[in-house]
């Protein structure tokens, strides 16, 4: 009996100790996955392939807004995108920024997005800059131009992407390689526009007129017009307009020896492209992802985003405040969508390898 009721006694003691440390694992477990959720509420893995130093501020503004903190992987457009098809599953990345429809276009067809739905970002971003499948966005736009060397070339020989590639502006054009996503995509889209056989025909040209084999980035191409170098090269908006707005005496001499063309504006217009970006496919934080794209389209933002870089804000409400982009004045666009550039770019690659141009 004795040896009973001990026994229940300690039955009864370690009964509750055993109460006790439930209850305890409970409330660490609890807590612990408490510190588990706040840290996937406060936190963004951004994969960026921007290389802007004016982003700064974009992500700073938006954790001071909403204290998720920003993680940020940034990487050339190609390295970024075989990382994230090298993590698969595993990758932590929430949103991927890209630059060029060209490279959204890749990342979506290799599903490295995921089609998310945003009343705000359908309300705020044009049909014509997002897919239709809510799986990119287009925050801001860019044009690829002409500019030519003032003292050595008229710009009426010069003002349609068409005209680089005739034998009268022999030894006169530079460009970047042709396989860089700026060039695939003007080239996708003249395949668009013009079909296979005439952009071979338009591509061979140009590997004709080349002063120089493609090197270089844009800004590169505007130097070396600058400097006689070159007679003609094409660059993207942004280039231009941050030599425009530079101090340095260097820049300011280049700018000044420098001619500026809309491209086929008599034509098909001049060729646009967006910076953009959407969800990733296995993004852990998914709902701060679509909490930064969406902020990404609020007026304040685009302001960073876009005019930060001399972009044009696309979204609804945005401002452009930005006088030296404002300067350079309207223009007609070229009207291919951007899916089709997209689709474009590898009748465009062929071509350049059938025609040597690197
Ligand atoms: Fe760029």
């Amino acid at each position: 009996m004795k040896r009973t009721i001990e026994t229940n006694r300690a039955e009864a003691w370690l009964e509750r100790g055993l109460r006790w440390t439930f209850a305890l694992g409970l409330v660490l477990g609890v807590a612990a996955q408490a510190t588990d959720t706040q840290a996937q509420e406060k936190a963004l893995n951004l994969y960026s392939a921007r290389h802007y130093q004016t982003d700064e501020a974009l992500y700073s503004n938006f954790t001071k807004q909403t204290g998720i903190k920003i993680n940020r992987i940034e990487l050339g457009d190609e390295q970024l995108l075989q990382r994230l098809k090298s993590e698969g599953a595993n990758s932590p990345a929430d949103v991927v920024l890209l630059v060029d429809a060209a490279r959204l276009w890749r990342a979506q067809i290799d599903g490295l997005f995921q089609p998310i739905q945003s009343k705000l970002l359908e309300e705020r971003i044009p049909a014509n800059l997002r897919s239709n499948d809510g799986t990119w966005f287009g925050f801001s736009t860019r044009a690829r131009v002409i500019v030519y060397n003032k003292a050595t070339v008229k710009p009426e020989d010069v003002d349609t992407y068409e005209e680089l590639a005739d034998p009268k502006n022999k030894g006169k054009v530079c460009t970047r390689s042709g396989s860089h996503p700026y060039m695939l995509s003007l080239i996708g889209a003249m395949v668009e526009r013009l079909g296979e056989a005439k952009t071979e025909e338009w591509a061979r040209g140009m590997v004709a007129n080349m002063a120089r084999p493609p090197r270089g980035g844009d800004t590169d191409q505007i130097r070396a017009v600058a400097s006689g170098e070159c007679g003609v090269a094409l660059t993207n908006t942004y280039y231009w307009v941050r030599l425009v707005r530079s101090e340095d005496p260097k820049d300011k001499d280049v700018v000044a020896k420098v001619g500026f063309v809309w491209p086929n504006q008599a034509t098909s217009g001049t060729h646009v492209n967006i910076s953009g970006g959407g969800v990733a496919r296995h993004a852990p934080n998914r709902d701060n992802a679509i909490r930064f794209l969406e902020y990404l389209a609020s007026p304040e933002a685009q302001a960073y985003f876009a005019n930060g870089n001399n972009e044009w804000p696309v979204a609804k409400g945005a401002e452009l405040n930005n006088p030296a982009l404002a300067a350079l004045g309207s223009f007609k666009q070229e009207n291919v969508p951007l899916s089709s550039i997209g689709k474009g770019q590898i009748a465009a690659q062929r071509i350049l390898d059938r025609v040597g141009y690197r």
